[in-house]
């Protein structure tokens, strides 16, 4: 078991694009199981690996507490193949504390990736698990939330981070 530290906004971790993951080994595994105990720790549903600094393509969430018909989850290589109707939900990051807004996100999504055995995977859900894929391919690309706010909100926050930084989201 290792709880990493989780990264925040503005570090340049956050900013990047990830890269594919070529050999899904054991090195990726441990990673996984790294995430998956630093999610849990600090109370999180989903989280990325530029989060904790690894620029690689894997993302773990648990969207239980929201959904219990889900389960935990770990896709390597996560690719968006299909995509619903625009909602805007509210969202906080692990990587961006103090910070809760709505975001426009699809309502549900097909997802095709890897799994931490190397098998082909597809995940299809709606609601918190849509939401939650959504916001953790976006760490793979480089993306927060703050990315998908208007400008005068993003200005707001970064004016409020000077002060202090505040309680993290959940993914
Ligand atoms: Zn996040």
């Amino acid at each position: 078991m290792a709880v990493l530290e989780i990264l925040t906004y503005p570090h340049l971790s956050l900013k990047r694009r990830a890269e594919e993951v070529e050999k899904v080994d054991g090195e990726i595994r441990k990673l996984i199981s790294d995430m998956v105990d630093t999610m849990y720790a600090n109370g999180g549903i989903g989280l990325a690996a530029p989060q904790v600094g690894v620029p690689k393509r894997v993302v773990v969430l648990d969207v239980r507490p929201y959904d219990p018909s889900t389960s935990l989850i770990s896709i390597v290589n996560p690719e968006v193949v299909a995509e619903g109707e625009e909602v805007i939900n509210e969202e906080g990051c692990l990587s961006v504390p103090g910070c809760v807004e709505g975001i426009k996100r699809r309502r549900w999504i097909k997802v095709r990736g890897l799994s931490e055995r190397g098998r082909e995977i597809e995940v299809e859900g709606e609601g918190m698990l849509a939401i939650v894929l959504q916001h953790e391919i976006d760490h793979l690309n480089g993306r927060v939330i703050l990315d998908r706010m208007s400008r005068v909100k993003r200005d707001l926050y970064k004016k409020r981070l000077q002060k202090g930084k505040g309680e993290g989201g959940m993914m």
